[in-house]
């Protein structure tokens, strides 16, 4: 009982930082994961850090904890998967309040722009006006059926269930039950039968196009500029955003080797940072960092850095579509818990 208060007092004593994690800032339609935060939220969300931290990039950071002593507030800021918004509607904002962040690229996606297998699925499950009753596809090994009973039209009453519906609410209608199971089973396989999936889904739902818009990832030129620019860094995010744990440590290897080449070449920095796809690693991938020159990695486990993280398992803070209070307050959670 004594260590538990003596632990719960050390570790209310110890700095702590905060690593924030984003992707996109932009108005989205359907937001399932809370991943994009408005241009107007972002900006308060910098306003507030610019007046309550010291905001450095996350190569200062590690290395102030590689030092054994952090003083001071500090933060950083990181943005996972190289979408476009981040060049358009993010980089001015941070270069207006001249705060530095990181940027952790999927490198295949800057290479052959098509849309992230997730955005994808979205626009068909949740978005396509009528879908046929019945799904029967081959996922990996498993033949995945699936039968509407009454959501394949989408009705306005839905439309907006749909639209309003987040990750960890009840789901409560056939569409995201759909939407959510092809989720779990097409994330953990290789990038080859995603693309074939995808495509199979794409052809049975007849949504022969689907505009890249807003999910559209950077271009080269777009990531060369970002790079040139003295606040920001390029981080690895693997090659196809593979699920590492999920692959062999041939294909784990390929993703984090070659996706540091991409960018070095697209660059010409060296790239040293890392975050992995889905927060998903483990020993084999942490291994290859080291080995393939990555100084750190960054999962997605909520809660602050203190001078005791391990440096290839740093976590980070999901920042939502907050306002400046409930930013603030959130920040202060993380902190004081
Ligand atoms: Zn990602």
């Amino acid at each position: 009982m004594f260590r538990d208060l003596w632990n719960r007092i050390k570790s209310r004593l110890q700095r702590k930082a905060v690593i924030l994690m984003y992707h996109q800032v932009c108005e989205k339609k359907a937001d399932p994961w809370q991943l994009a935060v408005t241009p107007e939220n972002f900006q308060y969300q910098l306003n507030h850090l610019k007046n309550h931290f010291d905001v450095v990039s996350v190569d200062e950071l590690v290395a102030t904890l590689k030092t054994g002593r952090l003083n001071g507030n500090l933060a950083a800021i990181t943005f996972d998967d190289g979408f476009i918004d981040n060049y358009t509607n993010a980089a001015p904002l941070l270069e207006w309040f001249e705060l530095p962040a990181t940027f952790y690229l999927t490198s295949g996606a800057i290479r052959s722009p098509k849309l992230f297998w997730w955005d994808e699925l979205q626009s068909i499950i949740l978005l396509t006006e009528t879908l046929p009753r019945k799904l029967a596809i081959k996922i990996g090994t498993d033949d995945f059926v699936f039968e509407f009973k009454r959501d394949e039209v989408l009705r306005p009453n839905l439309s907006q269930e749909i639209l309003s519906w987040s990750y960890g609410l009840p789901v409560k209608n056939e569409r995201i039950d759909l939407y959510f199971k092809l989720w779990q089973r097409i994330q953990p396989l290789q990038h080859l039968d995603q693309y074939t999936i995808m495509r199979t889904l794409r052809r049975w739902s007849k949504l022969e196009y689907i505009p890249m818009g807003i999910n559209a990832p950077m271009q080269p030129y777009q990531v060369k500029k970002l790079s040139d620019n003295k606040l920001f860094t390029l981080g690895g995010h693997t090659v196809n955003h593979a699920m590492l744990s999920a692959q062999t440590e041939l294909v784990q290897s390929y993703e984090i080797k070659d996706c540091k080449i991409d960018i070095e070449e697209i660059s010409g920095k060296s790239v040293k940072g890392f975050a992995y796809p889905y927060g998903k690693y483990n020993h084999a991938t942490k291994s290859l960092l080291e080995q393939n020159g990555y100084n750190y990695g960054l999962t997605t486990e909520q809660g602050p850095v203190t001078v005791n993280s391990d440096i290839y398992e740093l976590p980070r803070v999901q920042i939502k579509n907050w306002n400046e209070k409930e930013f603030a307050f959130q920040l202060t959670q993380v902190i004081n818990n």
